[in-house]
């Protein structure tokens, strides 16, 4: 019934064919008469369900892969999946509600930042994927840290549309600085669109399930948290916190 999983998962999958595509480079390792080519390395930030998804392609492309995300439970994840868990000597215990991250503090989103831009010179992609539900997507890769990646290095940003991962994003575009390629693609899920419309329609039908009964009619349970969470207005008052909040920022504006 989770549009937002079912299309992320387009999103990962899609996110590696477009680094790998956009590379000169080999992603597997391969030996030849003509000599052997080391695998491509590619770091997976925030292994949510596009996280996930982008590690498990890689990896079947023969990348060697390393995942990270703020919540702990992530790395057992990723580990599963046959990828390294990137540690930074950063606390990475931000789980919030629902399973989502928490936003982290200011500090720790300096300290987070500093660490990574040591470690990703030693990557030749960098996929980033972070989101904190409701806010603007945490910043993990300075423009310093793409001053740290050899030349041909890609970076793709699928937190383009929330304000970019990546400090160079530039939503909908491909920007080159100091040869390395930073990719910021609004809507990858559209760019496969028969999988990604056959999981959107079972996710509809799933939620229509959920509204009517098996005779047809129509039967609103408001004790049903998905329900509850979906609805933005009932009996001519907002009801859902989010739209509360926008109806607010807008009247004050
Ligand atoms: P998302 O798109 O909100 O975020 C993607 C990933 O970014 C998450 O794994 C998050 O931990 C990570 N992240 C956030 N800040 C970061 C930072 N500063 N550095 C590194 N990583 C950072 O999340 P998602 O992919 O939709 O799902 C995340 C989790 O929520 C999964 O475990 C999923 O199973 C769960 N989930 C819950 C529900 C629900 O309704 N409760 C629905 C869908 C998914």
């Amino acid at each position: 019934m989770d549009a937002l999983s079912s299309q992320a998962t387009v999103a990962g999958y899609r996110a590696v064919l477009l680094a790998a595509e956009s590379q000169d480079r080999f992603f597997p390792m391969l030996t030849t008469a003509a000599g052997t080519i080391k695998p491509a390395t590619v770091l997976v930030l925030g292994a949510g369900v596009a996280g996930l998804q982008a590690i498990a392609t890689a990896r079947r492309l023969g990348a060697v892969v390393t995942g990270y995300d703020v919540r702990a439970a992530v790395r057992e994840q990723v580990e599963s999946l046959g990828a390294r868990f990137l540690n930074l000597g950063v606390k990475a215990d931000a789980e919030g509600a629902g399973g989502y991250a928490k936003e982290l503090g200011e500090e720790e989103q300096r300290r987070q930042q500093q660490a990574m831009a040591e470690a990703i010179g030693r990557f030749d992609v960098v996929i980033t994927t972070a989101a904190v539900p409701g806010r603007r997507a945490p910043l993990l890769v300075t423009a310093a840290a793409v001053e740290g990646m050899k030349p041909g290095s890609v970076v793709v940003d699928l937190a383009a549309a929330t304000g970019g991962n990546c400090e160079l994003t530039e939503p909908g575009r491909t920007v080159d600085h100091g040869d390395v390629a930073i990719i910021g693609p609004l809507d990858l899920a559209a760019e496969m669109p028969e999988h990604a419309s056959a999981l959107y329609a079972r996710n509809v039908q799933a939620l229509l399930e959920l509204l009517v009964s098996k005779e047809g009619q129509l039967e609103l349970n408001w004790e049903d948290e998905i329900l509850a969470g979906a609805c933005i207005t009932r009996d001519g008052e907002i009801v859902h916190e989010g739209a509360k909040q926008a109806a607010g920022t807008a009247a004050a504006g």
